[in-house]
């Protein structure tokens, strides 16, 4: 279903085009199944990893849509632009799950419930179902992934960290920011007072009459006190200049695929190479085939001109290499980067290399806005806008 290559991307926006005006808005809520997805774009795994960014989608989406036939689809797009600036400015969020996660699977007894919910033999059809479905093809649609933590939370009680892993896990668009704080929204933890409880007749509706759930569906929310609140919004910070220097090398990462092209309209790069931290990946359990998927997206977007890394070793070996004294890169969201990000960084300065990070002007013009819900954050998204009909 999905190709690990930006042709791959390119050819599922051109099919999802036609559809992204007020078909989407009117149609997307519905899960019809594996067999008929062309309600929704099914390009996550892709804008994830920014092989399709954001940017590119909506200018993209804009040359066939009015902006307000297009609006639906603008705004889901920007919810990912939304979760992302949200948790670069609380970090604390990421590493307050990490913790309550290791705390929760460290107590997981060999009768949870969540063993049988994992290997889809719970009983509960459409549990069962989605399930399945993640694990065979790395994607669930966004109803389904709200229907699935709903149940996970507040009908069947486990824990939403331990549910939120199971999906970061499998999920090719697996996210630390849309997929941790999606979870704590379901759970009610991210706007006071809201949590999605999801019902018998919803899911009936929006599966077009596949599930007909006849579990007893939780009325009142769980009690999730014990994870930690949102803490306030620390200061968006811009990144340093560029430095001068002649000896430029580009590291492109699966963070930001995209980089390769705004990056290197900014300076002359001596060299180019590919990292994805296969350690953290191994660490955090991450599935083979995101792992498989994300590494040949990396490849495919270095497009012969460099190696793709895995260990921090063979980075700086190849920096050395190349007699770089600055290496550029995109700077990585919260997640799987913040422990590698300091090593990287150290090994690099040890053989007097300056590791440096850019972000592009999407990110810096949009995270000052994700200060607290979207319906604030997205008064941001006519002024993007605007920026891209100047840019094409
Ligand atoms: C519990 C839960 C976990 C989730 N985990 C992730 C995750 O790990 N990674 C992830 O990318 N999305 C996540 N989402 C958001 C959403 O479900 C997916 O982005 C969407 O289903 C992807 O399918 P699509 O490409 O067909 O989306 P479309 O409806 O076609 O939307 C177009 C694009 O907009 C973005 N988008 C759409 N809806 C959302 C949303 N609610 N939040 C953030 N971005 C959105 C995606 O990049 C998507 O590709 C999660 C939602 C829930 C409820």
């Amino acid at each position: 279903m999905f190709y690990s290559s930006k042709q791959g991307a390119r050819d599922a926006l051109e099919r999802f085009l036609p559809r992204a005006g007020l078909d989407y808005a009117r149609a997307r809520n519905f899960d019809y199944g594996l067999e008929r997805r062309d309600n929704v774009s099914m390009l996550s795994p892709w804008v994830r990893l920014r092989v399709m960014p954001e940017w590119e989608l909506v200018a993209a989406v804009l040359q066939q849509h009015s902006v307000s036939e297009a609006a639906k689809f603008i705004d889901e797009v920007c919810w990912r632009t939304y979760w992302k600036g949200w948790l670069s400015r609380r970090p604390t969020v990421w590493q307050d799950y990490c913790a309550e996660l290791a705390a929760e699977q460290a107590s997981l007894s060999e009768q949870s419930r969540y063993h049988a919910i994992v290997s889809a033999t719970s009983g509960i059809d459409c549990m069962d179902a989605w399930t399945r479905e993640l694990l065979d093809t790395g994607y669930l649609h966004n109803h389904a992934r709200m229907w699935y933590a709903s149940i996970w939370i507040h009908t069947l009680k486990l824990p939403w960290t331990l549910g939120a892993d199971f999906f970061f896990r499998h999920l090719l668009d697996g996210d630390p920011a849309s997929n941790t704080l999606s979870w704590r929204w379901v759970a009610g933890l991210h706007t006071e007072g809201k949590t999605y409880l999801a019902t018998a007749d919803n899911i009936q509706q929006y599966s077009d009459g596949r599930f007909n759930p006849q579990i007893q569906f939780a009325t009142v929310p769980a009690d999730v006190s014990r994870s930690s609140r949102n803490p306030l919004a620390a200061p968006h910070q811009r990144l340093a200049p560029l430095p001068d220097s002649d000896r430029v090398g580009l590291l492109l990462h699966e963070e930001d695929l995209s980089a390769r092209n705004w990056l290197g309209e900014q300076v002359t790069v001596h060299a180019t190479a590919g990292f994805i931290p296969q350690q953290c990946y191994q660490t955090q359990r991450i599935a083979q085939s995101v792992f498989d998927f994300r590494h040949n997206c990396l490849r495919d977007a270095l497009d012969g001109s460099g190696e793709v890394y895995t260990q921090i070793d063979s980075v700086v070996a190849w920096a050395e290499q190349a007699n770089i004294t600055v290496l550029l890169m995109a700077e990585p969201s919260i997640g799987i980067w913040n422990q590698v990000l300091p090593e990287l960084q150290q090994a690099l300065r040890n053989k007097d290399i300056q590791l440096v990070c850019q972000r592009y002007w999407w990110d810096d013009h949009f995270y000052p806005h994700a200060q607290a819900g979207f319906f604030r954050f997205k008064k941001a998204i006519p002024a993007a806008i605007e920026q891209l009909a100047v840019e094409n």
